[in-house]
């Protein structure tokens, strides 16, 4: 075995194996409603010559992930997996080609996820050390909720609420895709009255869905009426590309707009953040090329004096993800958490458990410290047993 130049071995990759998760998905809200054979996401086991195996996740289908695995894999076998944006940086520029900021890229983040897991299991370090250092030993997790009718929006916050979160976001459902304004504030309001003495509600209205029906005037109204609720941000008001729209909407809007989940390359959100067009930056780690990536992006908004808070709606791999990240970058206070999704909540032996007061610990372990047991993933994926084989 060759020696690198800083004179300790390599830890070789020596395979990487995917597992589509399916049959648990929660709802999405989208016009295109997930059904229980499709899979969206899709894990990703980095295995090693040291016998060290990572995990991440990537935000796709899992016969495409597995494709893009195929075309990947052989550009990375044998590279020392203790180099993760080497190793993620090669791939992004071997497979140009072939659909950049596509599924590819989807890939390669569950890849560079896994490969940071790696890096700290070695070195015994958690992951936000190694990404920059560990400003905070908790983040505060919202809620992440599919908006209902009035009727029952509330009695759905209070059910998360009395499991301890502080923090909600409502989104996608019938918000805005009625045409009516007044069954809009009906649920908005419902929210509101469902948290006495405060708690955080964030408003998305989805406007990456297919036919999105409105534009610019539509969400200047909608926002003044958020904020008159003291929703404390308006997601996805705008179809993902309409740049110039979000520019003018940022501008005029009294509180402040987020979005960028379905922005999936590090160049793409250049023009949003440097064009002022958000106040708070979203992308997925899941998405975009994994931590790497995740992390210029963030250091990107925070250079331009913009907030960053995760994309989230994916795994517990993803959450581990952006919980390290938050700690290791010194002003984000959020991560998402999807209420009620089997992926985050039984993926691993150990869930993920609120505080007294509504936070989620920072895994102090080595590597994301959180990682897919086989007996549960087993439960939500076919394709388990390929997943851990050595
Ligand atoms: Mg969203």
């Amino acid at each position: 075995m060759s020696i690198s130049p800083s004179g300790r071995e390599p830890v070789r990759i020596t395979r990487i194996a995917t597992a589509a998760l399916m049959g648990h998905s929660p709802p999405g809200g989208w016009s295109a409603e997930i059904r229980p054979e499709d899979s969206i996401h899709t894990l990703i086991a980095v295995h090693t010559d040291a016998g060290v195996t990572g995990f991440g996740s990537a935000f796709a289908p899992g016969p495409l992930v597995a494709a893009a695995v195929a075309q990947l894999q052989p550009l990375c076998l044998g590279m020392d997996a203790l180099q993760p944006e080497r190793v993620s940086e090669t791939l992004h520029r071997h497979s140009f080609w072939f659909g950049r900021g596509g599924t590819l890229t989807h890939a390669i983040s569950g890849i560079d996820i896994a490969l940071w897991d790696i890096l700290g299991r070695v070195t015994g370090l958690p992951a936000c050390i190694l990404l920059g250092g560990r400003y905070r030993d908790r983040v505060r997790p919202y809620c992440s909720l599919l908006m209902t009718g009035p009727d029952r929006m509330g009695e759905r916050i209070a059910r998360w609420r009395a499991r301890g979160f502080r923090a909600f976001k409502i989104g996608w459902g019938p918000f805005g895709r009625a045409g009516d304004s007044r069954l809009d504030e009906a649920i908005v309001r419902a929210a509101v009255d469902a948290l006495p003495g405060g708690g955080q509600l964030m408003v998305d209205a989805g406007a990456s869905d297919a036919f999105w029906p409105h534009g610019l005037k539509w969400a200047l109204r909608t926002a003044d009426m958020l904020a008159e609720h003291g929703v404390a941000w308006f997601e996805e008001p705008l179809p993902p590309d309409a740049l110039e729209d979000y520019v003018t909407l940022r501008r005029a809007a009294r509180l402040p707009i987020a979005g960028g989940e379905v922005l999936t390359r590090r160049q793409s959100f250049l023009p949003f953040i440097t064009r002022g067009a958000l106040d708070i930056v979203q992308p997925d780690a899941t998405k975009v090329g994994g931590l790497s990536e995740q992390r210029r992006i963030a250091r990107m908004a925070e250079d331009f004096g913009l907030a960053y808070v995760g994309h989230g709606w994916n795994t517990a791999l993803g959450l581990a993800a952006d919980l390290h990240l938050a700690a290791a970058l010194p002003g984000v206070g959020l991560v998402e958490y999807i209420g009620g999704s089997p992926y985050v909540d039984a993926l691993t032996a150990e869930p993920f458990a609120l505080d007294g007061d509504g936070m989620l610990a920072v895994p102090d372990r080595p590597g994301l410290g959180v990682a897919p047991d086989p007996d549960h993933v087993a439960r939500l994926s076919p394709d388990a047993a390929a997943l851990f084989a050595d």
